[in-house]
């Protein structure tokens, strides 16, 4: 997985060797001097990550880092703030400005390439599900909190094979976040999926932290979930598989608590961004094939849905019946109640439409007061029990609207059609239900007719 960086800071030598690095590893790399250059950058060429050197003439990497996350064009490239080592007060500042995560220099190679193999990979998501959501309608529902605001404690669970070690990464946490080791946990089992975040100590010798990293990301439940290795210092080759099985990040021993804190934060933090990116697409497709007035399903859904089962049908599939329905009189509802009652009716009638098709069968609004109902694998003899019992279900009980002032007595006039390999079409299909419709409502209303003039003659 390639992907441009840009790498800011003010002494060439250091540009070069970063540029170097990660050439070698196959990224794309632009450099920039300062922190004005990077902000000109950064919206020129939209990298997917940016390196920034905190210490830097005119314009610094804080500064830098704050004007980046707060222009919406630029807000969401992931930053790694490059310090010096010792300066523990700056990885503070970092953090603060909106840095996603940071290095401190000297630059250890493999720090490096996790660090940026991980945001990119974070980035390449969350884009594609931005995408995603940009395709289809936008709704803002929910409040993404991309960068880092305040967030609520995180419950993180801590695995390390000696249990005194495993308290004392807890202690760490506390106040921050919710910590709690195995035992306390009472075991792995299914409490996996209801953490934000575990802390595994790969370095154990009677304890394979490596293949419980391996086995989390197979399972469905845990596949997303992040984690955080902690490698011995000279341990690069487990550091690597670590990696490469799923870890999320690495810390390296001795902990620093502070690197333990914000590399916690920072992973849980792209967790729930990427979790709340997701939700909203969720609620965004669903809107997209939902009826707002009435919550069954609208019809565009309808049109893919029929168009695939009419095809199987074709195919050799079970045949598919539909029912196309239609409030008797529903315009005198309207003309004497006003469209809020008219809208009650409808609601109810949905509601009492959904209570009678059967689990499989797939209720839409298909326009004003008409109603389709798509039976899949199902007889034109079984269809048209369904249909009945739905039309007797309208009528056996007035409408109660207005607050409860008005009574109102419904009725439903419908057809349905059945399927005819090898050759139907779901426009033919509609065709005769609609005819059959019709003659329902010429014959009287209140009842359900066939639409298989094509086949019988009635
Ligand atoms: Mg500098």
């Amino acid at each position: 997985m390639s992907a441009r960086v840009l790498v800011v800071d003010d002494v060439e030598v250091n540009r070069k060797l970063l540029h170097a690095k990660l050439a070698h590893e196959y990224f794309e790399v632009t450099e920039a001097v300062d922190g004005f250059d990077a902000l000109e950058k950064a919206r020129a060429t939209e990298p997917d990550i940016i390196l920034l050197d905190a210490m830097m003439p005119r314009m610094d990497g804080f500064e830098a880092c704050r004007e980046l996350k707060f222009d919406p064009r630029t807000e969401h490239i992931p930053i790694v703030m490059v310090t010096a080592l010792h300066e523990r007060e700056d990885r503070l500042r970092g953090l603060k400005a909106g840095a996603d995560d940071f290095l401190t220099k000297p630059i250890h190679d493999l720090q490096l390439l996790s660090r940026v193999r991980a945001l990119t990979k974070f980035k390449f998501v969350a884009d594609e599900l931005r995408k995603r959501e940009a395709s289809g309608r936008r709704i803002g529902i929910i409040d993404v909190n991309p960068t880092g605001r305040p967030q609520t404690p995180a419950r993180v669970l801590v695995l390390h094979e000696d249990d005194r070690q495993a308290k004392r990464i807890c202690k760490y946490l506390e106040g921050v976040h919710n910590p709690m080791t195995l035992a306390e946990a009472g075991g792995l089992g299914t409490g996996a999926a209801t953490v934000d975040i575990m802390v595994i100590s790969v370095g154990g010798k009677h304890f394979d932290g490596l293949k419980l990293c391996a086995r989390l990301r197979s399972l469905e439940t845990t596949r997303d979930l992040p984690i955080l290795a902690i490698i011995d210092s000279d341990d690069d080759s487990r550091a690597i598989k670590a990696l490469e099985l799923g870890a999320s990040d690495i810390l390296i021993k001795p902990l620093d608590p502070e690197e333990l804190l914000a590399r916690v934060r920072t992973q849980v933090r792209k967790k729930r961004y990427l979790d709340a990116l997701r939700s909203r697409l969720d609620q965004s497709m669903e809107l997209a094939v939902t009826d707002q007035l009435t919550g069954l399903h609208n019809r565009r859904y309808l049109q893919t849905q029929l168009d695939q089962f009419v095809s199987r049908a074709n195919m050799g599939g079970g045949s598919v019946s539909i029912l196309l329905g239609d409030l008797d009189r529903f315009k005198r509802v309207n003309d004497f109640y006003g469209h809020d009652v008219g809208d009650e009716v409808l609601r109810e009638f949905s509601r009492r439409l959904r209570d009678n098709v059967r689990p499989a069968d797939i209720a839409c609004r298909y326009g004003g007061e008409e109603f389709l109902v798509i039976m899949p694998n199902t007889s034109h003899e079984t269809a048209k029990v369904v249909a009945e019992r739905i039309r007797a279900r309208v009528e056996g009980e007035p409408f109660i609207v207005n607050k409860g002032y008005d009574s109102l007595d419904i009725t439903m006039s419908g057809g349905v059609s059945t399927t005819f390999p090898p050759d139907d079409d779901p426009d033919q299909l509609i065709k005769r239900a609609d005819e059959a419709l019709y003659r329902a409502k010429e014959a009287g209303r209140n009842q359900i007719l066939s639409g298989e003039s094509k086949l019988e003659n009635y």
